[in-house]
């Protein structure tokens, strides 16, 4: 068994997709570059 248990991202964890339009955006601005709608 193996005691690490650290998941490992697939998807490059800079990234995420905005509820509003569902695009894909750079999470280092935080803030949708389509709709310009901020991640909270
Ligand atoms: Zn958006």
């Amino acid at each position: 068994m193996s005691t690490s248990t650290q998941e490992r991202p697939a998807r490059e964890r800079a990234t995420w997709v905005c509820d509003n339009c569902h695009s894909r955006t750079a999470g280092l601005r935080k803030r949708c570059a389509d709709c310009g709608t901020s991640r909270y």
